[in-house]
């Protein structure tokens, strides 16, 4: 039903993952086309602890503060450190276990991208990741979400307009001395600028740990 035991309509709660080293504009189009389209209440973005797919990522206190910095002026955005506060490598289960202890009542949508999606069908035993939230994937400039054989009813695809944006592209720009305006927020700009991230390989702000 879509009311909670005491009457009030149950929340509507997204989830948007990603590793955000560093945030940008395709992640907050995709988390504000899903946002509108499934008349959620709420979206929080979980920057990753230690993916486990990932190494060598910037230090998880400076891709949080860059969320938190890219999110602050929309309302409807949150960000979660249950991820960064977890120790070891981030498992999207445990994710969504976590946010949902915090509010049993309400209904959880998980927000990825095409890629990611793609992935999430290639763990071994991602049907259990459908009790614990609706799966909601986005398009993605340059990978294929029709080509996915999904599970009926436990995932949505919807289009969202097409931001050739990835973090890695901003890294290396940032790397070659290149512009990243336009492509994150001006919050972020300055941050990366102010921190000297991703200013070249074993600098200080790469995580060793
Ligand atoms: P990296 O290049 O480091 O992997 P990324 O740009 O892919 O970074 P992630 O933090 O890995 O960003 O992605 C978090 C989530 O956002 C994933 O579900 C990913 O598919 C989705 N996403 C990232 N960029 C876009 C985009 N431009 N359009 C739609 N979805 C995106
Ligand atoms: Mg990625």
């Amino acid at each position: 039903g879509s009311r909670a035991a005491g009457g009030r309509p149950r929340r509507r709660i997204g989830v948007m993952g990603g590793t955000f080293d560093p945030i940008h504009h395709g992640h907050l189009v995709a988390a504000s086309e899903v946002a509108d389209r499934f008349a959620l209440d709420e979206v929080v973005f979980v920057p990753t602890g230690q993916p486990w797919q990932k190494t060598g990522t910037t230090v998880a206190e400076h891709r949080y503060l860059m969320t938190v910095i890219a999110t602050a002026s929309n309302p409807r955005f949150t960000v979660s450190r249950v991820d960064i506060d977890r120790p070891g490598p981030t498992y999207t289960r445990d994710t969504l276990v976590d946010l949902r202890r915090q509010e049993p009542d309400a209904d959880w949508f998980f927000i990825t991208g095409a890629d990611a999606l793609a992935a999430i069908m290639g763990w071994k035993n991602y049907e259990e990741l459908f009790d614990l939230a609706h799966f909601i994937g986005v398009t993605r400039p340059g990978y294929q979400l029709s080509d996915l054989n999904l599970p009926s009813g436990a995932v949505t695809l919807i289009e969202v307009p097409a931001l050739a944006i990835s973090s890695t592209d901003c890294r290396r720009r940032v790397q070659a001395g290149g512009p990243v305006w336009y492509l994150v927020p001006d919050g972020v700009v300055q941050y990366i600028a102010k921190h000297g991230l991703y200013a070249g390989d074993g600098g200080p702000a790469g995580e060793s740990a």
